[in-house]
């Protein structure tokens, strides 16, 4: 056991030094209390580097990663000199674990590094993933993917080469209401789904963000939040669309003269099933709606981090308060761990990028009917 691997988050330290008080009171050896926690090589919790500390890292991630058991975070990449001694200190970070975007391939020799996960603008996911791949660290990306099915396709080619997992953040497929949405096509509890109605939008503020520029964002509310609503759909259905049409809409708002503002869309599923989705930087929309052949679902909100509600069929749906990203998280610690492939590979975030080609073609095409 390394110096290294004694280190954990400052939080977790004082959870630890409680288990190692409890456990001496109960005449147990401390090792196999602290093994217990995260040392010995079977229980070791793989390491995590956020790369990006923005508002996601800053509000969910990092936090997350206390709730963990199966990984923490061992290690920070910023671009913001200011921002490493709070990290450092917050999360009790050691110096020689804190890169920046030029040394970040240094990594590859960080034995407390085992994931980096990449929360950055939209255009920076292909380079930091194929990147950390290269550095042979196991990769988790936030979506959208990245910005290009070309560039989706060049990372998921150099986490095969490299012999490294990659996984989309997509963590409502962890979420228990979405997973009952998922099931509902997989085990027939509705009979065959019939329609799917998927919006999600809301009214961005600052005007010089990223999120509002074409070369950092790739695209407007449809690369941000409409993936989700092309995600609900196809796992609605439990299909794959193979046509669509869309149609994009500008008030003549300052704020939209990169991307768009508001997108609509209709997808068609096999057997002449339809979805309907809109997507937007300028309303306030977050529900899912699924008809089918015995009955209903529902979530309204439904792609939020927690407070999710809804129903199905003739049942509430209420779940106790739940961590979607702790979850997702653990759940690709245990890939790496098992060797095991993600539910949410790149090929999953791949599939959503072919979409939103197809989006933006029939937006350039007046609307017209788009194969997939
Ligand atoms: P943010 O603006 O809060 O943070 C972006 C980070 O990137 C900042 O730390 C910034 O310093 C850094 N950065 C590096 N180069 C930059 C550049 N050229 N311009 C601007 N920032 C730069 O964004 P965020 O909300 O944390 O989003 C980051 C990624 O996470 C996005 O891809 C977003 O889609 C994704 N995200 C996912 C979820 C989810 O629920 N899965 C939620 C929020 C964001």
């Amino acid at each position: 056991m390394t110096s290294k691997e004694n280190r954990v988050p400052r939080r977790d330290f004082i959870k630890k030094s409680a288990l190692g008080v409890s456990a001496l009171s109960i005449g147990l050896p401390l090792n196999s209390a602290i093994a217990s926690g995260c040392t010995s090589s079977e229980n070791k919790k793989l390491g995590v580097a956020l790369v990006g500390l923005g508002g996601y890292s800053k509000g969910q991630l990092a936090p997350s990663l206390l709730e963990t058991e199966h990984c923490y975070l061992s290690a920070i990449v910023t671009g913001t000199k200011e921002k490493e001694k709070a990290w450092a200190e917050e999360y009790n970070i050691p110096k020689e674990n804190i890169y920046n975007y030029e040394n970040f391939d240094d990594i590859a020799s960080n034995k407390d590094v085992d994931i980096v996960y990449v929360v950055l603008p939209n255009s920076m996911h292909a380079e930091f993933t194929i990147r950390a791949a290269k550095a042979g660290k196991h990769v988790i990306c936030e979506k959208p993917m990245a910005v290009s099915v070309a560039e989706c396709e060049a990372m998921i080619k150099a986490c095969n080469d490299n012999n490294v997992k990659l996984s989309i953040g997509y963590r409502l497929h962890f979420d228990p209401y979405h997973k009952k949405i998922i099931n509902l096509s997989r085990e027939g509890t509705l009979g065959t789904i019939n329609h799917v109605r998927a919006d999600f939008a809301f009214t961005i503020g600052d005007p010089t963000q990223w999120r509002l520029k074409k070369s950092l964002a790739g695209g407007g509310a449809l690369m941000d939040v409409g993936v989700y609503c092309i995600q609900a759909c196809r796992y609605s259905f439990g299909q794959e669309p193979i046509a669509l049409r869309a149609q994009a809409f500008n008030s003549g708002n300052e704020k939209f003269k990169e991307v768009n503002e508001t997108i609509t869309w209709q997808m068609e599923f096999p057997d002449g099933k339809i979805s309907n989705s809109t997507t937007s930087y300028a309303m306030s929309v977050n529900s899912l709606f699924v008809s089918a052949q015995k009955g209903k679902a529902q979530l309204m909100p439904a792609y939020s981090y927690g407070g999710l509600k809804g129903f199905l069929g003739n049942e509430t749906l209420d779940f106790p308060k739940f961590n979607q990203q702790a979850a997702q998280m653990d759940a690709f610690a245990l890939n790496v761990k098992h060797n095991t492939e993600s539910i949410v590979p790149g090929e999953e975030g791949l599939k959503d990028m072919k979409v939103i080609e197809a989006i933006f073609k029939s937006i350039e095409q007046d609307g017209a009917r788009v194969l997939i």
